[in-house]
């Protein structure tokens, strides 16, 4: 098979060898016709939109691209920075987006779908797919947090959409560096390179200056959802500040490739690591069954858990329930708030709200051993008085 490379930076025009077997692995598993490294999925998701708008030059209007409330904010921030605006759809009660969520948000202007397989459990792609192909509108598949997962029919995650937009930054699955798009038709790959040829990277600025913007933004993310717990000010507000602020982090999405990466060299370690992340999926699983609160259980289909989830019931006190376990020494996160209150209050996401008050990650990275999640669980159990509701 014929790996087509590209980069939107021309001061690389050549992967490390390195890089075959990860280049060769995502492509056999998307069925994909040509592949683009970058810095970040973001870059990725720049691109894909790019690609997307192509398709649709005789548009009136802003171009709208589709995507879940419940997710990180970064799709929604490089749809901006393309002059794009996004469109929020809620999720189902496992956090995965669905098409029926999805045709609620259609206008004329939509130009694109991102799809995002959460936390590893994978969406049901393949009646999106169908959709999208009628209307004309590009399905991108978000693949952060789910490389190497299975779909429900069996076909891997990331073959089903026009474009798979991976990560392998900090805290993602791999994290030796770098992004990637896989384009998957020859079509679409074209369009691609046309795209990157119109489009060039912008400099990239010093390193110091990019992570103090990245400290400032998570800050900001932390302190808004902060401020939407305590209620006291309405959500346009909270909105609105958001949204005057949000363009001065634009410099932090467009990154080239990293030729030093050390991606190619870790991509062997994957499989023996998502069998490890399963294991303490099903540790965790095993022992929180019955307890106050509702497991994800999405991972155990698709093969792959980036993150271990559960749901405490609504109306209960889940900060003070996480503080408790935090101050135990575990990792628990749950500083979560459904992205269209940031972005586009009026595109309400009911079910995206309710899991973003309810929902508490934990981890199963090599951080954490059996050992500890025998504890992590101890910790939950022995706070869960926490969560009665009044
Ligand atoms: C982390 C993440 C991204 C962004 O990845 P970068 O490589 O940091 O740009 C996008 N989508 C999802 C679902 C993520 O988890």
């Amino acid at each position: 098979m014929t790996v087509h490379m590209l980069y939107p930076d021309s001061t690389i025009t050549r992967p490390p060898d390195t890089f075959h077997a990860i280049s060769d692995a995502l492509m056999a598993q998307t069925s994909g016709y040509a592949m683009q490294w970058s810095g970040r999925a973001a870059t990725a998701l720049y691109y894909a939109y790019r690609v997307a708008h192509l398709r649709h030059t005789s548009l009136d209007g802003t171009p709208e691209v589709i995507m879940p409330a419940m997710m990180c904010t970064t799709a929604a921030n490089v749809a901006y920075l393309a002059g794009y605006q996004p469109r929020f759809a809620d999720v189902d009660a496992q956090g995965l987006v669905t098409l029926e969520h999805i045709q609620a948000r259609y206008t004329p202007q939509t130009i694109a779908v991102v799809v995002i397989h959460l936390y590893g459990a994978t969406v049901d792609t393949a009646p999106i797919r169908a959709w999208c192909n009628a209307y004309n509108i590009t399905l991108i598949e978000d693949m952060a947090q789910a490389v190497g997962a299975k779909l429900a029919d069996g076909a891997w995650a990331g073959s089903h959409g026009h474009f798979a937009v991976y990560s392998f930054n900090r805290t993602k699955l791999l994290e030796d560096g770098g992004g990637a798009l896989v384009a998957n038709d020859t079509q679409t790959a074209h369009a691609l390179q046309a795209t990157q040829a119109r489009y060039p990277l912008p400099a990239v600025p010093p390193l110091a200056h990019l992570q103090m913007l990245s400290a400032s933004y998570r800050n900001l993310h932390h302190s808004l959802v902060a401020l939407y717990r305590a209620g006291e000010v309405d959500r346009e507000r909270v909105s609105s500040g958001f949204m005057q602020l949000r363009g001065a982090y634009d410099a932090l999405y467009l990154r080239p490739a990293d030729p030093a990466s050390t991606l190619g060299a870790s991509w062997h370690t994957l499989p023996a690591s998502l069998t490890r992340r399963y294991e303490r999926a099903e540790q965790y699983a095993r022992t929180l069954a019955g307890g106050a609160w509702t497991l994800f259980d999405g991972w155990r289909a698709s093969g792959v858990c980036w993150r271990f989830s559960l749901r405490v019931p609504a109306g209960t006190d889940l900060i003070n329930f996480s503080e408790a376990v935090r101050r135990d020494g575990f990792h628990v996160s749950n500083l979560y708030w459904a992205e269209n209150d940031f972005f586009k209050p009026e595109d309400a996401c009911p079910e995206s709200t309710a899991i973003a008050q309810t929902i508490v990650n934990l981890w199963v990275d090599d951080s954490v051993d059996a050992g500890y999640i025998a504890r992590c669980c101890e910790s939950l159990s022995r706070h869960s008085g926490l969560l009665m509701t009044s």
